[in-house]
């Protein structure tokens, strides 16, 4: 006989976790399974890490920039184990945490491998449960191309394990990762080739940001190899460093260490999905309706496994908010996917919510109005290094309703959040021109501009 919960969530990452949380506070029986650590890809192998090693490149950064404000600084040395290890104590602090959270409220906790076995039935090692609703919260996993050699190259989980930097690395891809470990390597003192497939980093953002930041990136000594599609890894002859061959023949390289980050997929492997027929995408996301329900009823879908916004905030809010639904007596609630802010935290951060320029301009025709603003921040007036702030405001109709607004610069990613409630209420560009400006300051750009 299994024993009956009201909610099962496969997973204990940051949807997993929020879900599982949610419905016992409004007093549902909860069973929570989890193969690894508690927390998921963002505590253990994602934004808390990354954030960590941004930070330690920001202070690599200001080092250099105090000797320019007239501090009579010796450049540090970063001792990488000592950082390492204290970021690590931080995550498994935060692994522990987690782990009261639960116990406080009663969530059952299974340590392995989940797999759907019927209808409303999981196993997790030799138990099996069964639940009124399933919530599936596996997240997602790196992606790394089938090429000769790929296994020589790392993914983001490899960074994390580095304990000593590279003289040369190479970065293959041109998302949020390749962006941001970019950035940490470079501030840092690694020499980073960047390899994009395409002419630009960020492609799926509006085009200023990515030029302005490979603009910022060559400045301060980045080679940026585009076109570029890899054919295959390998190591030269009678060494350890990497060579890597591009399929129009073009050799890269030598490097001491070769990063893939090609993108992430959903880790659906031996969960049961196709014995009980639940749809995927393409993909491979398991597909969801705005309710997050999948195909078959009782069972539903949050966070990276979705494909949908792969963001920590989002599986949290999706997960919260389905469980109001299911066990709240909120009926109706589920998470807007509209005008999600997102910050890319490289250096410097860029923040952005709402429509491309290219998106509105399909969108809006010639309803739209485009302001821009790109300046020197008055931080680096002093400096050596000048990266440029870049801003742009995208408005559409006569009512010139905010319909995007996109920044790049030194506080950008701190910069967003409150615009981003702003965007999301609806606000024009006669509610941003009414509000005073908070000077000196980037931030005040984005209610002056003309
Ligand atoms: P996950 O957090 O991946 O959790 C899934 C959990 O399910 C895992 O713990 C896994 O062990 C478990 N699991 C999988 N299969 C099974 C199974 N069959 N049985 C039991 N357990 C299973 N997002 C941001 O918003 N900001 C950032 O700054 C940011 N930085 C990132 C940096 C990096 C390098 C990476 C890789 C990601 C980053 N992200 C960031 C994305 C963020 O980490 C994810 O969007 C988020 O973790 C998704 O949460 P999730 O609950 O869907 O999945
Ligand atoms: P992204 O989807 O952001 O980018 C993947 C990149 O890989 C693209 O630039 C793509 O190129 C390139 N690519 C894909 N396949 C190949 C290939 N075979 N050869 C060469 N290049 C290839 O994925 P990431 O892995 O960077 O990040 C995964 C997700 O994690 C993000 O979408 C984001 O949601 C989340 N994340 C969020 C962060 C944050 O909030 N700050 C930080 C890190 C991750 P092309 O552009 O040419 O298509």
């Amino acid at each position: 006989m299994s024993e009956e919960f009201d909610l099962i969530v496969i997973g204990g990452g940051s949807g997993g976790l929020a879900c599982a949380q949610r419905a016992a506070d409004h007093g549902a029986r909860v069973f929570l399974a989890e193969s690894g650590r508690l927390g998921g890809t963002c505590v253990n192998v994602g934004c808390v890490p990354k954030k960590i090693m941004w930070n330690a490149a920001a202070l690599a950064h200001a080092n250099h920039d105090a000797g320019d404000y007239g501090f009579d600084l010796s450049p540090g040395r970063l001792d990488l184990p000592q950082l390492v290890a204290r970021r690590e104590a931080y995550i498994a602090r935060l692994n522990g945490s987690y782990e009261q959270n639960l116990e406080k409220r009663r969530i059952e906790v299974g340590r392995g491998h989940a797999r759907l076995t019927g209808l409303g039935q999981v196993q997790v090692g030799e138990r099996t449960v069964a639940g009124k609703h399933i919530v599936i919260a596996t997240g997602g996993q790196p992606q790394i191309p089938s090429l000769p050699g790929a296994e020589l190259g790392l993914s983001s989980d490899g960074f994390f394990a580095l304990q000593s930097l590279p003289v040369g690395v190479a970065i293959v891809g041109g998302g949020y990762i390749a962006a941001e470990l970019a950035g940490i390597f470079s501030g840092l003192g690694t020499h980073v080739t960047l390899v994009l497939r395409h002419d630009r980093l960020l492609r799926q953002f509006d085009a200023m940001l990515g030029d302005d930041l490979m603009k910022i990136m060559r400045d301060e000594g980045t080679e940026i190899v585009t076109g570029a599609n890899p054919a295959a890894l390998a190591r030269v002859a009678g060494g350890s460093s990497l060579r890597l061959t591009l399929q129009d023949r073009r050799e890269l390289g030598p490097f001491d260490a070769v990063i893939w980050a090609t993108g992430r997929s959903a880790n659906i492997s031996d969960l049961g999905l196709e014995a009980l027929g639940i749809r995927l995408d393409a993909a491979g996301h398991i597909l969801v309706d705005a309710y997050q329900q999948t195909n078959v009823p009782g069972i539903h879908a949050i966070g990276d496994v979705t494909g949908r916004a792969p963001l920590t905030p989002v599986a949290i809010a999706a997960g919260r908010r389905l469980s109001d639904r299911l066990f709240g007596g909120q009926k109706d609630r589920r998470l807007d996917y509209d005008n999600i802010p997102t910050v890319i935290f490289s250096h410097p951060p860029i923040g952005t919510i709402g429509l491309t320029e290219e998106q509105a301009r399909a969108k809006f025709g010639d309803q739209i109005k485009v302001y821009r603003s790109g300046f020197v921040p008055m931080y680096h007036a002093l400096t050596t290094r000048k990266p440029r702030v870049g801003m742009k405001l995208i408005t559409a109709g006569a009512e010139e309703r905010i319909v995007g607004l996109h920044v790049i610069g030194a506080g950008a990613d701190e910069m967003l959040q409150g615009f981003a409630v702003a965007v999301k209420m609806g606000a024009t560009k006669r509610d941003f021109d009414d509000t005073v400006a908070i000077h000196p300051s980037s931030a005040e750009e984005f209610v002056t501009m003309r």
